[in-house]
């Protein structure tokens, strides 16, 4: 922390950084409403603001775009304990293990995609277009969240954070542009496959018009404030996987089961290792002096 850093412009930062929660959240209310967040990249509302762009250049129609955006920001509050949603390693579980279940969900929702148009459903009507959107932009924050965060453990994302705001800038791995601009090709070549199993379901994109609008929610206050603690129990090891391979498995694992069964390989198949070839060194993880995220955090 600068030292002429004020007290406001501190907890400004904290409230973006600890909101970043499971490494993409937006500034957290008591209320659950939507807040405005001081960092610029990968975060909550950076995941709608991304998948609703794809989702316009992919020619889709605005009410099914919307819909989207707002299944992508909303995994932060809906899915904030189940790490496979946001491309993490739980805590003592292996890299093979956390890819294999991030895998295991973009095969799952990919699959609920190809039923969804396989299924005698009325294609004009909403609950068509709300369940698609429901699992493509549940699929897409996995996808983008997978660009910043590569498996790292919620307690190695806490450090991060931790210090980004209190020691060092710019170590937010949800503020990385090089994450924000990964996100934004795999976003754009999952809406391509997306509107191609449209085409190939007999499915008019027009249709998906018919979509509703719901609430975004924001994690909680408390919620943030659990996550940025979990930094005590870092145990200083870089535990990322290689994120050119599993960007391309993932991205491959989503869109193959718009239309097939088939799953892709085992991530970890004949022993392939999965560690990122950009792995940091070991750390020591020690207590930074930082009263902006106590402060934050009283009560919590
Ligand atoms: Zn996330």
């Amino acid at each position: 922390m600068t030292s002429n850093l004020s007290l406001l412009a501190l907890l400004a930062l904290v409230v973006g950084a600890t909101a970043a929660g499971v490494g993409c959240a937006a500034a957290p209310s008591d209320d659950g409403n939507t807040a405005e967040t001081t960092a610029s990249a990968l975060e909550t509302k950076d995941h709608s603001k991304i998948t609703g762009a794809s989702c316009h250049d992919a020619k889709l129609p605005e009410a099914f775009c919307t819909r989207l955006q707002q299944e992508a920001f909303n995994v932060d509050h809906n899915e904030w304990t189940d790490l496979s949603a946001h491309s993490q390693t739980e805590f003592g579980q292996s890299t093979c293990d956390a890819a294999a279940a991030t895998q295991k969900r973009l095969h799952d929702l990919g699959a609920d995609v190809r039923t969804i148009l396989g299924s005698d459903h009325d294609s004009a009507s909403p609950s068509t277009a709300n369940d698609l959107a429901h699992a493509l932009g549940r699929a897409m924050h996995t996808i983008q969240d997978n660009c910043a965060h590569s498996g790292m453990s919620n307690e190695q994302h806490a450090w991060l954070d931790d210090q980004d705001v209190c020691v060092a800038p710019d170590m937010n791995p949800d503020t990385k542009p090089e994450a924000l601009q990964c996100a934004r090709e795999e976003s754009a070549a999952v809406m391509t496959a997306f509107h191609d199993a449209l085409v190939a379901a007999n499915m008019n994109p027009a249709d998906l018009s018919a979509a509703t609008a719901i609430t975004e929610s924001n994690p909680s206050r408390k919620q943030a404030c659990t996550f940025i603690k979990r930094w005590k129990q870092w145990d200083g090891v870089d535990s990322r996987w290689d994120n050119e391979l599993t960007r391309r498995d993932f991205r491959k694992t989503l869109t193959t089961a718009f239309s097939v069964e088939a799953r892709t390989a085992d991530l970890c198949a004949d022993g392939a290792t999965l560690t990122s070839p950009t792995q940091e060194p070991k750390v020591e993880v020690t207590d930074p002096w930082c009263p902006g995220l106590s402060i934050f955090c009283i009560g919590e």
